[in-house]
């Protein structure tokens, strides 16, 4: 059993979903830390709380950064750059604009930049959870970007 930070985040309209998703998973989900955005993080808290009885772990951990538009997608963004999240699960909403856009985006970016598995909808979601690698030691191969960081740039 390896533990993993999972990220977990979900814009307004797609918060049911994830709840729901977490309700299904719960079992699977409570040996792993969970790194929420702040509203997101607070219903998954509420849902692991109310069903604590049936968890083999009671004593899940469930962080809570700041909500998303308040810069809890950087923070999330910050975290992958230092290697402190393994899975991204992030039901980002299709239909509507977020204020926070270039936020989302950027979180995205990171996350492939970084190659850390992401799931944007449940689907994956579950394809995720439960592929065999999840349960192991799994650490995705970053690109070496020496070449880049030591490129020549014009200096002033
Ligand atoms: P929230 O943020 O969980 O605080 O609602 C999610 C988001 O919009 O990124």
């Amino acid at each position: 059993m390896n533990p993993k930070t999972i990220a977990l985040v979900a814009h307004d309209k797609m918060k049911k979903d994830m709840v729901e998703w977490v309700h299904w998973n719960k079992e699977l989900l409570a040996p792993h830390k969970l790194v929420c955005t702040g509203t997101t993080g607070r219903l998954i808290q509420d849902t692991l709380i109310r069903e604590r009885e049936n968890l083999p772990r009671k004593d899940f951990e469930v962080v809570r950064l700041k909500s998303g538009p308040l810069g809890g997608d950087q923070q999330l963004g910050a975290m992958i750059c230092e290697g402190k999240i393994d899975l991204l699960i992030f039901f980002w909403d299709p239909m509507q604009q977020q204020p926070h856009d270039v936020d989302v985006k950027a979180l995205l970016r990171i996350a492939v930049l970084y190659n850390i598995p992401t799931a944007s909808n449940r689907s994956t979601a579950d394809f995720l959870i439960s592929s065999p690698l999840f349960e192991g030691a799994y650490k995705p191969v970053l690109k070496d970007y020496k070449e880049y960081i030591l490129r020549s740039v014009d200096e002033p």
